[in-house]
């Protein structure tokens, strides 16, 4: 049982006459010994945490203890001013408050990584309230997700510290860009086109966190993402293509993320961390810490 390739799980799923969600829930039950009922009850337990995460985030007051995160999905819910539409708005909505959950220790579900919580759930929530998309569909959807997240890791990565932050919120926004083109009716070749779109557009991103806390850019970067989703799906559904074929693509996000400074690697040495104003943050929350100064940055 392999699923090492977006080309191979076409290529199975085809050969098979099968949806792609159903390799992945074939690989599931014979790699974790699960039984299908098993698998199925996984994912419904996944959506209940999720919708919780993004409700908590929304319906309670969400500071962290170190204050750089505040409220940031609630003021989304109703902007004086709307510069998206008001649906837009709410997907972004959605997605920061889940991640402010996570952010504030609540329970969220790390897929594909806890800096990257609150993408899918953001995505799935807003497909189950705008777009009146089936549970069933959205476990389906799921599935997807995770056949997208398992080639990604195999061939780049999903984790800030190896490949930047392309690499977790990049991951998310392709896994949540797939599950909306399926859950909108899209067959196999726009959900691929929607993965290789998001990791072009989320390319070289780095990850920079604030004081080396989870918290700053990485709420911020949980909106930006599914507006880079739901733009690659969007793209993708409309018959845009990415040219460059998706296993192509994976490929050039590893390539990256190889090259990328260790600065720029979840040390809070580089980037929006190396700010004087979040090394002065840093300063005052780790007062211990020998924190790298700005104007003598590591070459
Ligand atoms: S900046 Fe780093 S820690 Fe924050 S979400 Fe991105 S990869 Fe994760």
């Amino acid at each position: 049982m392999r699923l090492e390739s977006f080309a191979q799980w076409r290529a199975e799923a085809e050969a098979r006459a099968i949806p792609l969600w159903q390799v992945v829930l074939e690989y599931e039950m014979h790699q974790k010994g699960r039984s299908e009922a098993e698998v199925w009850a996984g994912l419904e337990q996944v959506y209940a945490v999720m919708r919780d995460a993004v409700e908590m985030g929304l319906s309670e007051p969400r500071q962290t203890l170190s204050g750089l995160v505040r409220d940031s999905g609630k003021k989304l819910l109703h902007p004086p001013v709307h510069v998206i539409s008001p649906e837009f708005s709410l997907l972004l909505a959605y997605a920061m408050a889940a991640k402010e959950t996570n952010a504030c220790m609540g329970r969220v579900v790390a897929a594909p990584t806890a800096g990257a919580s609150g993408i899918l759930p953001g995505i799935y929530t807003f497909l189950g309230k705008h777009h009146g998309v089936s549970e069933r569909t959205i476990y389906e959807a799921m599935l997807i997700g995770a056949g997208v997240a398992l080639i990604i890791e195999q061939k780049a990565s999903i984790a800030g510290a190896v490949g930047g932050c392309q690499a977790e919120t990049g991951t998310a926004a392709a896994m949540g860009a797939a599950g909306i083109v399926y859950a909108l009716g899209g067959d196999t070749t726009q959900i691929f086109e929607a993965v290789a779109l998001t990791i072009m557009n989320m390319l070289g991103l780095i990850c920079d966190p604030v004081a080396g806390l989870v918290e700053l850019p990485c709420v911020k970067r949980n909106g930006s993402a599914v507006g880079i989703a739901a733009a690659a799906a969007q793209m993708a559904l409309a018959g845009d293509t990415a040219v460059i074929p998706v296993d192509e693509m994976v490929v050039a996000m590893g390539e990256v993320g190889a090259a990328m400074d260790t600065r720029f690697k979840e040390t809070a040495l580089g980037g929006t961390a190396a700010t004087p104003t979040a090394q002065a943050i840093a300063r005052k929350i780790w007062p211990e810490a020998s924190q790298i100064r700005y104007e003598d940055p590591p070459v």
